[in-house]
């Protein structure tokens, strides 16, 4: 019977007792062994990398893996280190304001079963890397959000301090005398720290963290914390994390994009610049006016990333040829 014809006939009480499967022409027979995974044969090497210039962050985050620490640990103590470095005017304590004052924090980890957790829009916790962790290991839930997040912070022993200093008080102050008080697209003003690390094991984890949009609408939520988004980790594939305009980054859900697209069979680098040109294609013409970035890591710890516009960069911390490991800096252009 045709399904409109069938829909026709039918009566509300014999609806309901229609399987979803044949309204929907689903499948309840999946073939889970009919996946499209690459094979790795050679030990994988541990490796940390970073969107952006952050030496210090990828040292802690390799140290970590040095003593023992997962590729979880590895993410979680890198992001700390931009968290708490006030210098840092994208992420953290010391992060630019909404263009009310206040400093709000986005964050999000993902560990290598796929579990994940995220926190949003956080006031006066500087390590919302940690709460999410948190929100994965100790709650039944993915994203806490605002007040509630900062409530459960509290209750698992973070210290509520003011993000705001008074560098980023002073940035505000001067945006706010020619801005009208609107929140501007602006390429240079994001630097969220997105990390990705493969540990002895040879499992994947990551986190991102950031204080979002300078001068944002009060309660704007971007890519960065966002499952799919601004971070997506599959320990089949690979991982893959976003920095820029998260507004264009969540509506082409990158993160995951890129992943997809390795288990299709790309690199990290063909996947992240099939982002980049997704996101560009989306946007008409708008993309002149904002930044997006990608970075990936697959499975082999090849690496991958790609950008819009000029001024993008990123650290990679893995072995060398001399068999030394060290931090490297690529500023994309
Ligand atoms: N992706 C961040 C957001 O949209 C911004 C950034 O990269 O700094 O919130």
């Amino acid at each position: 019977m045709k399904r409109r014809n069938f829909l026709k006939k039918a009566t509300v009480s014999s609806l309901s007792i229609v399987t979803v499967s044949s309204l929907l022409n689903c499948d309840n027979n999946i073939n889970l062994s009919d996946k499209t995974i690459p094979i790795i044969k050679t030990k994988i090497k541990p490796i940390v990398i970073a969107t952006w210039n952050v030496p210090n962050a990828t040292e802690i985050a390799w140290k970590t893996i040095q003593k023992g620490g997962s590729s979880l640990d590895a993410a979680e103590q890198g992001c700390r280190v931009e968290e708490a470095d006030i210098n840092n005017q994208s992420v953290g304590k010391g992060g630019r304001p909404d263009r009310d004052g206040n400093v709000t924090l986005d964050a999000c980890i993902m560990n290598k079963e796929g579990d994940y957790g995220a926190v949003t829009c956080v006031e006066d916790i500087t390590h919302v890397i940690s709460v999410a962790r948190k929100v994965m290991d100790n709650t039944p839930h993915v994203i806490l959000t605002g007040y509630g997040a900062k409530q459960f912070a509290i209750s698992e022993g973070f210290k509520a301090e003011n993000l705001l200093t008074d560098k980023s008080k002073k940035d505000w102050q001067e945006w706010q005398k020619t801005s009208k008080y609107k929140p501007i697209i602006n390429i240079e003003n994001h630097d969220t720290i997105g990390m990705l690390a493969i540990d002895e094991k040879g499992d994947i984890a990551g986190g991102c963290t950031t204080s979002g949009l300078s001068y944002k609408m009060a309660g704007r939520v971007g890519d960065s914390a966002i499952i799919g988004s601004g971070l997506f980790i599959d320990n089949e594939i690979g991982g893959a994390t976003a920095t820029g305009m998260g507004e264009e980054v969540l509506k082409t859900v990158g993160s995951f994009l890129i992943v997809e697209l390795m288990r299709q069979g790309k690199s990290p680098q063909q996947a992240c610049e099939e982002a980049v040109k997704r996101v560009v294609q989306k946007s008409g013409t708008r993309y002149k006016d904002f930044q997006v970035g990608f970075i990936a890591l697959n499975k082999s710890g090849e690496t991958g990333s790609y950008c819009i516009h000029e001024g993008f960069s990123y650290q990679v911390y893995k072995e060398n040829e001399n068999k030394n490991y060290k931090s490297e800096y690529f500023n994309k252009s």
